[in-house]
């Protein structure tokens, strides 16, 4: 990755995700928040509006079992809901942005009775339908920011960010896409327009169009400020930015102000759903500090933490309180592997990881011993294939209905003892499986999914109480 910016003074990328576009009301909100950022060059990426890629996945489904009628509705009650929001924001004057939407609702009718026709998909389909919400939601995003008099110039997301052809979860080709940002988006910016983008989607060389893997748009952000070299990436959300815990599980849970990629890092693969994990590479190879934000509470002016907000970059301060923050993944499933044919133990890890690689099933916890393997997934759907197949070397066990529960903060590296610590609090719980990552910075440990929330509660009580207020709410 490459960064020849040729821009003088840096952009701010500012992401607003479905909820933050949601409807006429949300946005308008995100027009004034831009609108607010024009003295930082803001460059908006958009996502879908709130529950549409959702939909496209079920009008996928009915189209392949030839309901036609439900599908149908579905893509009028979509319509409908574009042109809704559309009618009630006042910036089309000309009648451009209704002429596009309908245009491309068309399209997606079109696309949709000939996946009834033929009575399959392939990724490449799969990824073209996916890719409307994206391709919709900036012609209300630009509405919506003229209205607000903002000089917003619309691109083709599919145009700057070009990727290999993984269909569903395509994988960005750095310098081609750094020579489209170049091209296509720097000369925007200089020429003093703020550029509205689609998020999650893009294209091979070619031109085919592909998608980032769901949740993508925020790895949208995250490309294109990389290789803009932004003074910051804002994730424009509905909620205050992370948490020490989750709310609906734990009560009494506080806002964190500021964590370090690493620590956030942890916390989006175990099971925190404000940011999609690989946003953070692009982010974290180039420094750029990135904000996570509420767009219903916000407050003029640069982002400081104080009201709404949590910053990540590299570099969170030391806090007193070992730990920033409890994550949880639940109904997860462990899977005791126990080799039964004298493979030497690096043939029999080998082995394992082969089955699960080849069932594209991702594994989140590992703990081993000479001839045994416990590990836990959070897709069970493959569960039955992947223990047959384990089966032809192993002994194999599964169970389901467990989880996940990960302390995540780098001041453990520092503090002896910690371990002993969390697992006096917890009493009689009982501990399936630990783990403490290679990275220094989470205790994780697998309990009974029932467990969950008194174990939440406990660690939050014990590790939460006493807290510095320059990192936390
Ligand atoms: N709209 C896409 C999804 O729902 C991408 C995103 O919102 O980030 O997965
Ligand atoms: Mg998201």
């Amino acid at each position: 990755m490459t960064s020849k910016a040729s821009i003088t003074s840096a952009p701010t990328v500012m992401k607003f995700g479905g909820t933050s576009v949601e409807s006429a009301e949300a946005l308008r909100r995100m027009a004034s928040i831009v609108a607010d950022r024009s003295g930082e060059r803001p460059v908006v990426v958009v996502s879908a509006m709130a529950g549409v890629t959702d939909r496209l996945v079920e009008l996928t489904e009915y189209a392949l079992q030839g309901q036609l009628a439900s599908a149908d509705e579905r893509i009028d009650a979509l319509r409908q809901r574009h042109l809704d929001a559309l009618g009630e924001l006042s910036g089309d004057r000309t009648g451009e942005a209704e002429a596009a939407i309908l245009a491309l609702f068309n399209a997606l009718g079109d696309l949709v009775r000939g996946i009834a026709a033929v009575g399959e998909v392939t990724g490449r389909t799969r990824d073209a339908v996916l890719a409307f919400g994206e391709r919709l939601s900036p012609w209300l995003a630009r509405t919506a920011l003229l209205a607000a008099g903002v000089r917003a110039a619309l691109l083709d997301a599919r145009q700057i960010i070009i990727t290999d052809d993984q269909f569903t979860h395509a994988q960005p080709l750095w310098p081609e896409s750094q020579r489209q940002v170049e091209e296509r988006l720097a000369p925007s910016i200089e020429q003093g327009a703020v550029p509205v983008l689609g998020g999650y989607i893009a294209a091979t060389r070619a031109g085919v169009g592909t998608t980032l893997g769901r949740g993508g748009s925020d790895f949208s952000a995250a490309i294109l400020g990389a290789m803009l070299g932004a003074r910051r990436i804002e994730i424009w959300t509905d909620v205050d930015g992370m948490l020490t815990a989750d709310p609906r599980v734990c009560s009494g849970a506080r806002r964190i102000k500021v964590i370090s990629f690493h620590e956030a890092a942890e916390l989006a693969y175990f099971g925190a759903k404000v940011l999609h994990p690989a946003t953070l590479l692009p982010a974290m190879q180039k420094a750029i500090p990135v904000w996570i934000l509420n767009s219903r509470h916000w407050a003029s002016g640069a982002p400081d933490g104080e009201r709404t907000g949590t910053l990540v970059t590299t570099r969170a301060p030391r806090t007193r309180a070992p730990f920033k923050c409890i994550s949880c993944k639940r109904n997860v499933a462990v899977i005791d592997v126990v080799s039964t044919r004298m493979l030497q133990a690096h043939g029999f890890l080998k082995a394992i990881w082969d089955v699960f690689a080849q069932h594209r099933c991702p594994v989140d916890m590992v703990s081993t011993s000479e001839v045994s393997v416990s590990l836990t997934v959070g897709d069970t759907t493959m569960l039955p294939e992947i223990a047959d197949a384990l089966g032809e070397f192993a002994d194999v066990r599964y169970e389901g209905r467990r989880a996940i529960v990960c302390l995540v903060g780098e001041s453990l590296r520092h503090t002896p003892g910690l371990a002993g610590q969390v697992f006096a609090c917890l009493g009689d719980i009982n501990i399936r499986m630990i783990s403490q990552g290679a990275s220094e910075i989470n205790i994780g440990m697998v309990l009974d999914d029932d467990d969950v929330p008194r174990a939440m509660r406990l660690l939050h009580d014990r590790f939460f109480a006493d807290l510095d207020p320059a990192v936390f709410a």
